[in-house]
């Protein structure tokens, strides 16, 4: 897998920023990047057009090495200790939802923490609660691993075919929309959204010139 994020600028700095991605199995890592002019030949056969902006970045100094794996706990605190974020979750990065998931189990712990005078109770509602929500992203994540990174490109060639023209079925792209945007709870749920927040979404697209309505989550708001 190959990309390119906007991560916009440096606080003393207006130049525009993206963060690059290439991923390789683990067993490849410190070999891949050893040899600039390979690993330089590599990225240019998969995207020609991506070797413009690298030009610049130094190879393999100016690339950081990221590794991730799944995790699951049958149990998420125990006596005083609580687990958030990636230490209760992590999971492979395909939905983009890692720090979505972490600042939401934050607001759950300080609700459920707000919400019971017992310690006990307020981690058992924040761990029921966040874990009827993260399931169904453990679970996609999972399964739509080995279509984005391994080796079996049949699996590719399928996910080319089927989730462009997804994305453009009436419904769909709303439906896509929910999950990337991490408000879809269990299989067909999903997380309402408060009324200020859409305001505010609607305020940002009115002040862009975009037509309101233009990217919608899904019918139900
Ligand atoms: C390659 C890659 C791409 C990703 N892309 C995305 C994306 O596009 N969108 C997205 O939302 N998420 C993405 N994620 C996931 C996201 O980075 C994580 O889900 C998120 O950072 C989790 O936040 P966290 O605070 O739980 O853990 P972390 O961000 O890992 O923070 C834990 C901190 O604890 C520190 N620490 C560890 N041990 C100790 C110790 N013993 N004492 C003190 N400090 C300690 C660590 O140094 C670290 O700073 C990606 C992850 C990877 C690996």
């Amino acid at each position: 897998m190959v990309g390119m994020l906007p991560v916009g600028t440096r606080p003393d700095d207006p130049t525009p920023r993206l963060s690059f991605f290439w991923s390789l199995p683990v067993a490849e890592l410190d070999r891949a990047a050893a040899d600039e002019h390979a690993w330089r030949g590599s990225v240019g056969e998969v995207w020609p057009e991506a070797m413009e902006c690298l030009a610049g970045t130094a190879v393999p100094g100016g690339l950081a090495q990221a590794r991730y794996r799944d995790t699951v706990h049958s149990a998420w605190h125990r006596g005083r200790a609580v687990l958030l974020g990636d230490a209760a979750h992590a999971m492979s990065p395909q939905l983009g939802q890692g720090v979505n998931m972490a600042l939401l189990d934050a607001r759950a712990l300080r609700d459920a923490l707000r919400a019971h005078g017992s310690l006990g109770m307020a981690l058992e509602q924040y761990a029921r609660g966040r874990r009827s929500h993260i399931g169904i992203y453990h679970f996609w994540s999972r399964w739509l691993t080995p279509l984005f990174q391994s080796e079996r490109d049949r699996l590719a060639r399928v996910r080319d075919l089927v989730f462009h023209p997804m994305s453009r079925v009436p419904g769909g792209r709303g439906q896509m929309l929910r999950v990337l945007t991490g408000t879809r709870r269990g299989w067909l749920g999903t997380m309402p959204l408060p009324d200020a927040f859409l305001e505010a979404l609607d305020g940002c697209r009115a002040r862009q010139g975009a037509p309101s309505g233009t990217v919608q989550l899904a019918p139900d708001r």
